[in-house]
């Protein structure tokens, strides 16, 4: 069989098992899943296993979140096509890649220079010409495009960098996993005039976010 077309079908078979069959049911979060091509954006010895139930390694101690976990957070969001979204984390770029084929453009930080090299030529390899990159410290957030319609944080820390919460729009969406070392809760806020509404969306498991308003290395 053609490889592509054997992607194609894994990709089907994982939001019709992994994604759709456990309550994800926003059409441009499942569209975006059965579009972007994760077995692209896992380590080439890892590729049979790309479309599995699982996070995995993408190397330098970091990961690519399960399937199910990266549909939940754009769920949440409720995009609806035209915003500016800010991600915190590029990793292996998978995330950021689904916000591309949702949003009109998608700006992502990553700290670890061999992560933010490697995939912003895979970003420019797969033509995701929406997606803008920066090498920095993402708890900082990245105030010249700000303000941002939603931001997703993907690392966890104790709490939701101040930064971040000032450069939400009003009626803009933030999820972070909020948390210890071992284990976070997916926490999603609204930002209205009237303050911050704040929905708790379930334990979870993310790599450190490091950095001035994070974790110390
Ligand atoms: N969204 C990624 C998840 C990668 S894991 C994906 O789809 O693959 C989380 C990433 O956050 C790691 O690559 C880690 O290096 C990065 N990270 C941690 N702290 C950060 C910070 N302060 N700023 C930017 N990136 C950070």
């Amino acid at each position: 069989m053609n490889e592509e077309l054997k992607y194609k079908r894994w990709r089907q078979e994982m939001v019709k098992t992994q994604i759709s069959s456990r309550g994800i049911t926003d059409s441009k979060v499942l569209h975006a899943m059965s579009t972007a091509p994760r077995h692209k954006f896992v380590p080439e010895a890892l590729i049979e296993s790309s479309y599995g139930d699982f996070p995995l390694p993408i190397g330098e101690g970091q990961t690519i979140s399960q399937p199910y976990i990266i549909a939940e957070m754009t769920q949440c969001l409720e995009l609806t096509g035209d915003e500016k979204v800010l991600e915190i984390g590029t990793g292996s770029g998978y995330q950021a890649a689904i916000l591309a084929h949702i949003v009109y453009k998608v700006y992502t930080i990553e700290r670890n220079q061999t992560l933010f090299l490697q995939t912003r030529k895979l970003f420019d390899r797969l033509k995701y010409h929406n997606i803008v990159t920066k090498y920095s410290d993402g708890t900082q957030g990245w105030k010249e495009h700000s303000p941002y319609d939603a931001i997703i944080v993907t690392a966890g820390f104790r709490q939701i960098p101040p930064p971040l919460i000032d450069q939400l729009a009003i009626g803009g969406k933030l999820v972070m996993p909020v948390g210890g070392h071992m284990s976070q809760e997916l926490v999603r806020i609204e930002k209205t005039k009237d303050g911050i509404n704040s929905l708790n969306l379930g334990g979870c498991r993310f790599v450190k976010l490091i950095g001035q308003y994070g974790w110390d290395e």
